[in-house]
């Protein structure tokens, strides 16, 4: 299975992703969580991503092109499919995409696109801890969903921390970016019949036996 979903930053992708890679055994491929990883690590790529992450803006397509071109060419990609969250995020990354898979013969089977309010948005990414444990990530808000001890997480003790772009002033910039640039795949995908809209509920749950009706 290939899909692919989109939303705004903050809207709640990655808790689908979650259980969507889990249920399906299909790859979560995020390129966010790459670039983090790079940023860790040091790397040349992650020195040149940060500087646009940090003010909420995108890096520049080259480079997170490449990054998941390689990473869906990898043995687990070609044989389970993928899950991408966080790509594409422009037109002409979409317009990648579809080149390359079309090369490789294969094609994207649906497009999720979650859609909540800007304020809720707003509210939530401040809110957001998310658990250091790079194989837990497991994701908290301090308003609905907070952990029982603060600043630690329930399921394996790990640090909890902030992401240094959710901050009042970066998220109103990722919003805007989110508009202005990726919003306008929604059109792109639907034209090719492959979106399927879902409301972000206010608990969790709800929002995924909403996703898993499109998914049957
Ligand atoms: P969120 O979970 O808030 O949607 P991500 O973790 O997907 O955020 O991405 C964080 C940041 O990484 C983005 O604000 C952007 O700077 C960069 N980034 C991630 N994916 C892409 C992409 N496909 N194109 C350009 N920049 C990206
Ligand atoms: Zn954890």
């Amino acid at each position: 299975m290939r899909l692919i979903i989109l939303g705004a930053p903050g809207s709640g992708k990655g808790s689908q992703c979650k259980w969507i890679t889990r249920d399906y055994d299909v790859p979560h491929i995020s390129t966010g969580d790459i670039l983090r990883k790079n940023i860790a690590d040091g790397t040349e790529l992650g020195m040149e991503a940060k500087s646009y992450m940090d003010k909420g803006a995108l890096v520049p397509d080259e480079l997170v092109v490449n990054i998941l071109k390689a990473r869906i060419s990898e043995p687990d990609c070609k044989e389970k499919g993928f899950l991408l969250d966080g790509f594409p995020r422009t037109i002409a990354q979409a317009q990648t995409l579809d080149a390359f898979l079309t090369a490789e013969g294969v094609s994207i089977d649906k497009v999720i696109n979650l859609e909540v309010p800007d304020e809720e948005i707003m509210s939530r990414a401040i809110n957001r801890r998310t658990c250091e444990n790079p194989d837990c990530k497991e994701i908290y808000n301090l308003r609905d969903n907070p952990p029982k001890v603060e600043g630690v997480c329930d399921k394996c003790g790990s640090k909890l921390f902030q992401r240094k772009d959710d901050n009042e002033e970066t998220v109103k910039n990722r919003l805007e970016v989110y508009h202005a640039q990726t919003e306008p795949l929604i059109a792109y995908y639907s034209e090719k019949g492959l979106v399927a809209t879902v409301i972000g509920q206010e608990r969790l749950e709800d929002t995924i036996a909403l996703v898993k009706e499109i998914l049957k």
